[in-house]
């Protein structure tokens, strides 16, 4: 059996500024509004696979704490970065960035592209969701724009 969220419906929306190095047009600093839609196939328990509820808290909670930062990619071999008192600098392609850390968020990826963004979703969302024990599959789909979606499964 198969459950969905729609996170446009269900307004599991935030917003990130991010930056891709190895794309002509968006290495410059840009954002996007995301939506985060989920579809989890299970066993129907009781009349239930997993509490829409929960699942839609878990989101919550995950994408809050992105939420109105710059995404920085920890394992692109494409960028450095290092800590200089309260700011972080970051060079890519000859450029030379700094910010204050506390408007960033580090992600487990090798970029910050929706692609890489909807694994990182993934995994923070299946690590959440471990002790439910009638899921067996998870797909995180993260709507870039109107149109533009990166999903990512794991079972
Ligand atoms: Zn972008």
């Amino acid at each position: 059996m198969e459950i969905r969220l729609d996170g446009e419906i269900l307004n599991l929306r935030f917003s990130c500024a991010h930056f891709l190095p190895t794309h002509t047009k968006c290495e410059r600093i840009h954002g996007h509004d995301y939506a985060v839609s989920v579809e989890i196939e299970g066993a129907n328990e009781k009349g239930m696979v997993v509490d829409f509820l929960l699942v839609e808290r878990h989101i919550r909670e995950i994408i809050d704490e992105i939420d109105h930062h710059l995404l920085i990619p920890n394992q692109s071999d494409v960028l450095e970065w290092h800590k200089s008192g309260e700011n972080l600098l970051i060079s890519y392609n000859g450029r030379l960035l700094s910010i204050p850390e506390v408007y960033t968020f580090h992600i487990d990826a090798d970029s910050s592209s929706s692609e890489d963004l909807s694994i990182f979703l993934l995994n923070s969302l299946w690590e959440r969701l471990k002790d439910e024990k009638n899921v067996k599959s998870l797909k995180v789909c993260l709507h870039e724009g109107p149109g533009r979606v990166a999903c990512a499964e794991k079972q």
